[in-house]
């Protein structure tokens, strides 16, 4: 059955041939292979395509295949809504429902692969959707051993990140249990003051915890750490941010991905222009930062997190599929 489902992409029990017949309508009698109904299938001309998923209890998320030369790669989500409560994100804006099963996470992974044609492969897994991945460990780390597993999808641990607002007990056992993934850190903000304002979960936590456990696991594991930083204009995109941020960043084996901000419908906040984005990316480089831009793709289907599930609500999508 794995190698039906992971190998050879089976959408029913009908289609695992090489079982007894009798088994198989057992197994179409008794067991539902997928809890999850497609309920909008987006897709953008530069080859993104997205799926909102309502699960058997009526939530909802969302999960993204991304097409990038001879890169495929897959973002999951792990709870309905979000608890961390960052201000300028939409998959938080009314709070955390649940967290998801490991059954629904696999499930996101299988449905993505199933847009695939014949001769594309699964080659990154990135857990950068909907909630707190860390806040889903028990569920999420069984599922990502189906990607990885040989007779999974046999993605490398290296290329699957986990992506966290940064929660340092859970980095810390991440860490002692299984330090093979690649671990990226929303940042947002060099300092507390501003990040608090940004991503509000940070009083409680700080930014020296927070780095101290992921120097940890860097240690641990060898994998140079990622932090993120979504570019917001007029309030974390000063030139003084950036300094203070490639103070923050000088010393440490690390990537920075800076992101510019993609608008969510409803939220005051907005993308910096292109010049002062120039200007921030220059003092990081000038700073010794490893520093990339990632432009969103796919960002006209609504592909940021959070997202499309929102616009089922507010605005129209275009739909296809
Ligand atoms: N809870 C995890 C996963 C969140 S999604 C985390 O905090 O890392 C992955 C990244 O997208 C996070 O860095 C998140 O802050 C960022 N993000 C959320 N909304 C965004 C938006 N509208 N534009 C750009 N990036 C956004």
């Amino acid at each position: 059955m794995r190698e039906w489902l992971f190998k050879n992409r089976a959408t029913d029990w009908e289609q695992m041939t090489n079982l007894p017949k009798a088994l198989r309508g057992d197994l179409a009698e008794n067991l539902r292979l997928w809890t999850t109904e497609i309920v909008r299938h987006t897709q953008a001309e530069d080859g993104t395509e997205k799926l909102l998923l309502q699960l058997a209890d009526g939530g909802q998320v969302e999960c993204v295949l991304l097409r990038d030369r001879v890169r495929r790669t897959i973002c999951i989500s792990t709870q309905v809504g979000c608890g961390m409560g960052c201000v300028f994100c939409a998959s938080g804006l009314d709070g955390v429902d649940r967290n998801l099963t490991t059954g629904e996470i696999v499930e996101q992974i299988l449905r993505l692969q199933h847009l695939l044609n014949a001769e594309e492969r699964l080659s990154h897994l990135v857990v950068m959707g909907m909630g707190e991945p860390l806040a889903n460990l028990d569920a999420l780390l069984p599922a990502l051993e189906e990607a990885h597993r040989p007779d999974g999808l046999e993605i490398s641990h290296r290329r699957i990140t986990i992506s966290t607002v940064g929660l340092p007990a859970s980095i810390e056992r991440l860490a002692r249990t299984n330090a093979s993934y690649r671990l990226a850190v929303s940042l947002h903000a060099p300092n507390d003051e501003l990040r608090n304002q940004l991503v509000p979960i940070n009083e409680k936590i700080g930014l020296a915890a927070i780095l101290k456990s992921v120097d940890n696991y860097f240690a641990v594991s060898g994998r140079r750490l990622t932090f993120e930083y979504v570019l917001l204009a007029d309030l974390n995109d000063d030139p003084q941010h950036a300094r203070q941020l490639a103070r923050l960043l000088s010393g440490r084996e690390a990537l920075l991905n800076v992101i510019p901000y993609n608008p969510v419908a409803g939220l005051p906040y907005q993308t910096p222009s292109h010049a002062r984005q120039t200007k921030f990316r220059q003092i990081l480089e000038a700073g010794g930062v490893r520093v990339q831009f990632r432009h969103l793709k796919g960002d006209h289907i609504d592909a940021a997190c959070g997202q499309l599930r929102r616009s089922q609500t507010s605005q129209p999508v275009v739909e296809l599929g």
